[in-house]
């Protein structure tokens, strides 16, 4: 007889990490499947965070980095300072933080096998089916990323719509003011999104991100920032990147007892690339759906899929804004509008809401931001 949990979850990741946690701790039987050797293994994202990410879900402090600003530069490498009182982001030790959240979700009793691949799953009377685990579940969640095998399988919806980034780490980086998050926009070398220089832990993480047909190149990106950053002494010492969903919520995130979670759902804001913050209060919040399904006759999950995830629709209309960026001889002039630097902070640093009247005003009455 096959063995039987509540979850299974593909996925070790940030939303799968998150989830499991919080339903091994409402008492749940939980098991997580993930094709990597460990966690964190190999990470493909840069790993910042956002001020309410740790306030929520606290981080041990040695695998953070506070960084207090944003710097942001135009083509030409002029730059502007933007911050906010109190407000702040955190760089990670990435794999560590995973690894961490890993040992949570194990503390609080569920089960993760890793080196294991989701193959393929079938829907039998009120169970999920994993044939080459021989396991059955109640529920079957995809937080398998980008390019969600679960939601092949399901015929579910899967993200079209992407940002390609690449990331080099290093050490030994001269002339970085590291309390800053350095972002550069640049219609030729990151066309579609940005290039960054993050002050990481232990390392600094250089990447940049486009539209996939541009492909993005790390080495002119780098060229250009040499006479900014001193990287005559740096020691190249890992890459990171891969595949971001920049198209919003996906539609059909459930088939019956199969619901899509994270990267796979397609809940990233398609404007700043932040994944990490909705997979791990999506996560914890789909958790409490399935306990209160299983246990109280609460409302079928499925049906709560798209209440539960946020919507993006001022972000996807923003993304346009990328997407369509003016040359960089234009785009030079057009960064140094007050205007443009009131839309900048709104986009850092509006977390309650982007385009919220507070925000409007702050756009449409922009006050004077520090600049050079
Ligand atoms: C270059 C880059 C930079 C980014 N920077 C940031 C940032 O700074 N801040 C931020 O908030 N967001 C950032 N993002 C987005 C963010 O990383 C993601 O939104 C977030 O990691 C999503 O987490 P997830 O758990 O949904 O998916 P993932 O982190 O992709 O985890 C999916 C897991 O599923 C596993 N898996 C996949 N297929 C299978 C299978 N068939 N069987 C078993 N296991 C499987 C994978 O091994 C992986 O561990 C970035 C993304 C990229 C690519």
């Amino acid at each position: 007889m096959s063995k039987q949990v509540d979850i299974v979850i593909v996925g070790a990741g940030f939303a799968g990490l998150a989830c499991a946690k919080k339903a091994a701790e409402l008492g749940l039987e939980v098991l997580v499947i993930d094709r990597k050797p460990h966690a964190g293994h190999s990470p493909h994202t840069t790993g910042i965070i956002v001020k309410e990410a740790l306030e929520t879900f606290p981080v041990p402090s040695h695998l953070l980095r506070k960084v207090e600003g944003i710097r942001l530069y135009s083509p030409g490498l002029k730059h502007f300072d933007l911050a906010s009182p109190g407000y702040y982001f955190m760089t990670t030790d990435t794999p560590g933080y995973l690894q961490y959240m890993a040992e949570l979700a194990e503390k609080a009793g569920a089960s993760i096998q890793f080196s294991c691949d989701f193959q393929t799953a079938s829907i039998t009377d009120s169970e999920v089916y994993l044939e080459n685990l021989d396991i059955s579940c109640k529920y079957l969640i995809g937080a398998d990323g980008a390019r969600s095998k679960v939601a092949q399988t399901f015929g579910l919806s899967s993200n079209s719509s992407f940002l390609l980034g690449v990331e080099a780490e290093y050490r030994n980086v001269g002339r970085l003011d590291e309390n800053r998050l350095h972002c550069f926009l640049d219609s030729e070398l990151a066309k579609g999104y940005i290039g960054w220089v993050a002050p990481g832990v232990n390392v600094v993480q250089v990447g940049v991100a486009c539209r996939p047909q541009y492909k993005p190149a790390l080495k002119p990106f780098m060229d250009k920032l040499s006479t900014i950053f001193d990287f005559s002494n740096a020691e190249l010492v890992g890459h990171r990147g891969g595949l971001i969903p920049a198209g919003g919520k996906l539609k059909r995130l459930a088939f019956d007892r199969v619901l899509l979670l994270g990267d796979a759902a397609g809940v990233v804001s398609p404007l700043t690339a932040g994944g990490i913050y909705p997979a791990l209060y999506t996560g914890h919040d789909l958790a409490e759906v399935i306990y209160q399904n299983l246990n109280h006759g609460g409302t079928a999950p499925a049906e709560c899929l798209h209440t539960l995830y946020p919507d993006y629709v001022w972000k996807a209309v923003l993304r346009l804004m990328l997407d369509y960026a003016p040359p960089n001889a234009v785009l030079n002039h057009v960064v140094f509008h007050p205007m443009f630097r009131a839309l900048a902070q709104t986009v850092f640093f509006h977390h309650k809401g982007l385009f919220s009247s507070a925000a409007w005003k702050d756009i449409l009455f922009p006050k004077t931001v520090m600049g050079s």
